[in-house]
């Protein structure tokens, strides 16, 4: 069976080709992923948009009224980066949905993706940060009511930090979140994750490496996860605009290969959403993108 992924076409909502949100990498991920053959009808899943019941696990229940009936107020709005429209409130909840149903794929067959998600700056009472809903701590929260998973790893590999994640589920003690970010990113304040590993500018493939390696053992050793939930965000990347970090391509590829291997040859469940990353040359920002997802192909 191939790689299972999940996608929406209306994960793209249509934002003009110079917002500083670069929207278009959503669809011209697709095409890569066609482009390299993991996007065939039996590989798959379409998203459907998660449920208020959903949303209010992780979110204070005004919030969700609100975005669903597109009436965030604008100092809100300010937050997120972007208006709260029919579009991008449809948006949210498909990407939400989406990282859901990747959830339970990758509970059932090992492991799956999202081609959106990672929207970790979205805390409990508000969105933040050109993120809406936080799509794996809504997840997090319905495999936990559902009783489909008991001990939750959030491993957050995109460059800023997951305040939003570490807010919402700080008093859940059935999650425990690991970010590894760039120490000098947004956010400002940040809000303490389980664990959090603060990079200096400018590191390399070598030392990121390195870190990642020593620290994803000890993650293991901790507990016996029911499922991993991967924010594979590519802002790490040299070329990125907002990272300040120096990764390669080699370097991300070699990262996604660390961490998928690393809980795939315990056996524990991946879900890969795709996090942040932002660049003018959108192409080569969604074949970085697209790397998740040819390692991830090799341990379906
Ligand atoms: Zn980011």
């Amino acid at each position: 069976m191939p790689l299972q992924i999940v996608h929406h076409p209306d994960y793209d909502a249509g934002f003009a080709a110079n917002h500083r949100f670069p929207m278009s990498k959503y669809p011209l991920l697709m095409e890569a992923l066609r482009a390299r053959g993991l996007a065939g009808p039996d590989a798959l899943n379409t998203a459907a948009p998660a449920p208020a019941s959903w949303l209010k696990l992780a979110h204070a229940a005004d919030y969700v009224d609100q975005v669903i009936g597109c009436s965030v107020p604008e100092k809100i709005e300010r937050e997120i980066g972007f208006p709260v429209g029919p579009r991008v409130s449809l948006r949210a909840r498909l990407a939400t949905g989406g990282t859901v149903l990747a959830a339970r794929l990758a509970l059932r067959h090992g492991i799956a993706c999202n081609t959106a998600g990672g929207s970790h700056h979205a805390r409990r009472a508000q969105g933040a940060g050109f993120c809406t809903f936080n799509d794996v701590a809504v997840a997090s929260l319905v495999l936990l009511t559902e009783g489909a998973a008991q001990n939750i790893l959030v491993v957050d590999l995109d460059v800023h930090q997951g305040d939003g994640t570490a807010d919402i589920l700080g008093n859940e003690p059935r999650v425990f979140t690991f970010s590894m970010h760039g120490e000098r990113n947004y956010p400002v304040r940040k809000i303490a994750s389980d664990l959090d590993i603060a990079l200096p500018d400018g590191t390399g493939d070598a030392a990121y490496l390195e870190r990642l390696g020593t620290i994803l053992p000890e993650l293991s050793a901790q507990l016996r996860w029911d499922i991993v939930f991967y924010n594979a965000g590519v802002d790490v990347h040299a070329e990125d605009r907002l990272g300040r970090l120096a990764l390669s391509n080699d370097g991300l590829r070699a990262r996604d290969e660390m961490v998928i291997g690393h809980f795939r040859a315990q056996g524990i469940p991946v879900c890969g959403v795709i996090g942040g990353g932002y660049s003018t040359d959108v192409p080569a920002l969604a074949a970085r993108h697209a790397l998740l997802f040819e390692v991830a192909s090799g341990y379906a």
